[in-house]
């Protein structure tokens, strides 16, 4: 075993540490050539093909591009397509030229025709097979239809393509951060992939081979149509090697694979017994047929085509699981209400219990009678799980964790919020819990600076609600229900939300472990509070009981939200409903299934041209290219757009910097170049001397700010841009962001916002740079962002009002540290000029709102000046949790 100081290929993704690896010694990912050979070390890959102009099967690069555009990209119907056609050549027509096409099922003709990324889709038809009674029911004699294509072919695709060069592990690996301490983030880190690579290495001819675990997924989605629901249940498929942050994105990495089939039959019908074991034979011989085409490679090593362009002995193994609870309960032939991993009661799930197993399961099997296996153990004997047919496969272990399903919508949404609910009803009754209710509503609403969070919650009616949606409300509902619930129930949550936001981070450490664990053991013990003030007779919930899994998934398996059902949930947009919605509706599959094969075979294509440096520039920049010699332009970025977008929490491309706060590229007009006037203009009057005592600072930084004396600053006479807004950008993996773990966040100061109110966020000011947290750290409102030059030094700045922590430790009912405004002797609120650079990123503050009711028509644009005490709020992203731990 060696000790590697350098970074798995690619992992090069966390610039704020650096990490120790330790590889395993066998599955080392050697390249090979085409038939297997293994290459000298340092050997190049075969060479990349040369440059072209072969668009085939497309005429030019502007037919490829029409056919993306209108079919990928915007999902033109046939009648659209036929339009734009018939406009394109009558832009022709005075030239003499001709389009590659006249109608659109030419268009359609030629993405059929492209002959990479073809992985056809194909039809099983299975019928039950048992004895017939006199007057069989419908299911007995219906053909049920599984689709599904090769799932090696589409592993293959996956794991070829070049975009994930950067995002992949081809073995297990453990890592160390600089502390010593074990951490747990992509799967090929967590403590089951080196098992299934030591197990692997046992057989023959293993040795330097890469390990592809297959990360799977199912789940029901619905496509409502105005007769009724159309129920789909597609599988999906990823390579294990890849990044969370690459399974995560949307793209390919996550890629349907199988459409099982859904038996119709009445509700009588659902409860026969013969029924059922149908039901449950049919779903895991259609997975079992579905993963078929892998299991040969999962014994012999076979050749594939790895991203870098090298060949590689792949060897492949049933990876993590995600599904719900009930489908879960199918996977791991248990009894409705047992957990899949344990085998804890139902009646009291979180009492310590052994783990499942396979080979236990067998043993019990063999000892029992089938009565006393249902009743004492929650074991189904009618049906064997899949993942028996497969080797170093159990479904019990495989089983992943899912933040969304069992913490987010299932602990927070559908108990504890519930809960609290139900406990304000039955304290109170229904009318007085309605008005505090309502006022837990206005609280809501009233947050600062959080657009996105303006749809009413009423307590108890979620039917609409998504899973972002509960996201949003675990943000800010702590500091809503503080003061109106006991103290016991506010420490109770925020036990969980501890919980829930170590567990979303992307990597996590051995301390962050016993954190998680530390964070359940207090939530368990805080939440008998439901059942003392009666809102609930026991908590025994297979949802919430799953997290007493999540220390040892995570050891598995790496960070949770690497395997999430929000992957698969989100796969369904592209996979199911856009498909779907451009399907004639009559036999829709058949026609979805078309529509995902073209996608493929559009995205493969570009994939070679895109190789071939044949997708540079813009369509006509490249015409132009081609027409005159000239030379492509480069697409223009929008990365620095300075719209007034509400887009604060979208994706960040680009090059890759640690942190860093900017001013908005251009400046405001209407604003007065001067300082005193500018002062006047924004009412700051005491803006000047702010400004003098911070180039004071600048010249003597070791002077402390109370003993500046005025006359002793310098004066400033120079001009001064305002500017409406900063863009933050940090690395946070665990957030939404781009492929690379960058997370970009705007920070407005604005008098007028979006017209209609103004707009003064507040700011994390780093005030010691040695000392973590907020300890280290205080809040600014910023009124302005502006910059000058001084003595040749340009310096971007804020104006700010400070609050200022309240006390030396957070608040013990809630876990929030407490911030309040600073005033100075005469009254006024303290303000100070500060350079962006001591500026860490956008700070989010919740009113401590006490014991009263916010008045009616109170707005939220008011929230920061109308509030004695602020939180400072943890749980808006998980990089403000990190930060402040
Ligand atoms: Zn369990």
């Amino acid at each position: 075993m060696h000790r590697d100081v350098s970074p798995p290929p690619n992992d090069t993704e966390e610039p704020e540490e650096t990490f120790t690896y330790i590889r395993h010694p066998f599955l080392t990912g050697d390249p090979c050539d085409a038939n297997g050979e293994y290459l000298p070390p340092h050997a190049p890959p075969p060479p990349k093909p040369e440059p072209t102009n072969d668009w085939h099967p497309f005429e030019s690069r502007t037919a490829f591009d029409f056919a993306c555009f209108h079919f990928s990209e915007v999902q033109s119907s046939e009648k659209e397509i036929n339009r734009a056609l018939d406009i394109w050549l009558a832009s022709i027509i005075p030239f003499g030229g001709r389009a590659q096409w006249e109608k659109a099922e030419e268009v359609y003709e030629t993405i059929d025709s492209i002959e990479e990324g073809e992985c056809p889709w194909s039809t099983y038809k299975i019928r039950y097979q048992g004895p017939l009674p006199d007057n069989p029911p419908k299911w007995m004699t219906e053909t049920y239809e599984l689709c599904t294509r090769d799932s090696r072919q589409v592993v293959h695709h996956q794991v070829a393509m070049s975009g994930f060069k950067h995002s992949i592990h081809y073995g297990p690996y453990r890592q160390f951060n600089s502390k010593g301490d074990r951490v747990w983030s992509n799967l090929m880190s967590g403590d089951w992939c080196w098992k299934q690579a030591d197990e692997i290495s046992k057989l023959p001819d293993t040795r330097g081979a890469i390990f592809v675990p297959i990360v799977a997924g199912s789940d029901k989605t619905t496509v409502s149509v105005a007769t009724g629901h159309q129920q789909y249940h597609p599988v999906y498929i990823s390579p294990g090697g890849l990044m969370n942050i690459a399974r995560r994105a949307r793209g390919n990495a996550v890629l349907p694979v199988a459409f099982l089939p859904i038996p119709k039959v009445s509700q009588k019908e659902q409860k026969s017994p013969l029924y059922q074991r149908f039901a449950r034979q049919l779903y895991h011989a259609c997975l079992a047929r579905v993963f078929a085409p892998l299991k040969a490679g999962m014994t012999t090593p076979e050749v594939i085509r790895c991203p870098d362009g090298h060949f590689r002995r792949a060897i492949y193994s049933l990876g993590p699981y995600i599904a719900d609870y009930p489908e879960q309960v199918v996977l791991a032939a248990i009894v409705q209400n047992w957990c899949p991993k344990c085998d804890a009661r139902p009646d009291c799930l979180d009492d310590p219990a052994l783990r499942r197993s396979h080979a236990k399961t067998e043993f019990i099997i063999s000892c029992f009678d089938p009565g006393i296996l249902w009743t004492d153990y929650g074991i189904r004997t009618d049906v064997s799980p899949f993942t028996r047919d497969f080797p170093r496969a159990d479904i019990h272990e495989l089983l992943s964790p899912d933040l969304l399903h069992q913490l987010i919508k299932g602990t927070f949404k559908d108990h504890l919020v519930m809960w609290v609910g139900d406990y304000l009803i039955l304290t109170h009754g229904e009318t007085r819990a309605k008005e505090i209710i309502q006022d837990i509503d206005r609280r809501i609403s009233a947050v600062p600076s959080f657009p996105g969070l303006r749809r009413f919650y009423d307590g108890r009616n979620f039917t609409q609600w998504t899973g972002d949606d509960s996201k949003a409300l675990m943000k800010v509902y702590l500091a809503a229900i503080t003061g109106h619930v006991p103290l016991v129930m506010v420490q109770c949550m925020s036990a969980f939300l501890d919980f829930c936001y170590i567990a979303r981070r992307n990597s996590l450490s051995n301390y962050d472990i016993k954190e998680l664990k530390s964070a359940l053991t207090r939530f368990h013990h805080l939440r008998a509070i439901f059942i003392e003030t009666g809102v609930r007779v026991d908590i025994s919930l297979p949802r919430q009981h799953s997290m007493v899994h999540y220390p040892h998934s995570i050891r598995l398996f790496g960070s949770p939200n690497g395997l999430c059902s929000s992957i698969t949930e989100s796969k369904h947009i592209q996979a199911v409903k856009e498909p779907w919605r451009r399907s004639n509706r009559y036999n829709a599959l058949i026609q979805m299934l078309r529509t995902l094969v073209r996608l493929d075979k559009l995205s493969a294509a570009e994939r070679r041209f895109a190789a071939q440096g044949m997708m540079a520039g813009s369509t006509s920049s490249y015409a132009a290219f081609i027409h005159d010699g000239g030379v492509p332009e480069a697409p223009g970025s929008d990365d620095e757009d300075d719209g007034d977008s509400d887009d604060d929490l979208g994706p960040a491309t680009g090059p890759k910097v640690m942190s860093s706060v900017k001013l908005a590229v251009t400046p405001e007009r209407n604003y007065p170049k001067d300082l005193e006037g500018l002062a006047r203009h924004i009412q700051q009057p005491r803006f000047p001397e702010a400004l003098r005592r911070f180039l004071y600072q600048q010249i003597y930084p070791d002077i402390p700010a109370d003993d500046i004396v005025l006359d002793d600053c310098p004066r400033f006479h120079g001009r001064i841009s305002v500017y409406h807004s900063a863009v933050a950008r940090y690395f946070s993996p665990s957030d939404i962001c781009g492929v690379g773990g960058m997370h970009r966040e705007r920070i407005r100061s604005h008098p007028n916002w979006r017209g209609l109110y103004p707009r003064y966020d507040t700011v994390f000011v780093e005030t010691d740079s040695d000392t973590l947290g907020m300890l280290g750290m205080t809040i600014g409102r910023v009124l302005l962002f502006f910059s000058f030059s001084f003595c040749g030094e340009d310096y971007p700045c804020a104006l700010v009002n400070w609050f200022i922590p309240v006390g030396g430790s957070p608040d013990e009912e809630t876990g929030f540290w407490m911030v309040k405004p600073e005033y100075m002797a005469g009254g006024h609120r303290s303000l100070a000029v500060v350079h962006l650079d001591c500026v860490a990123r956008g700070a989010h503050l919740l009113p401590v709102y006490g014991t009263g009711y916010l008045p009616e028509d109170f707005h939220f644009s008011q929230a920061l000046n109308a509030f004695r005490a602020y939180f400072v709020n943890r749980h808006v992203d998980h990089h403000t949790h990190e930060f402040l731990k």
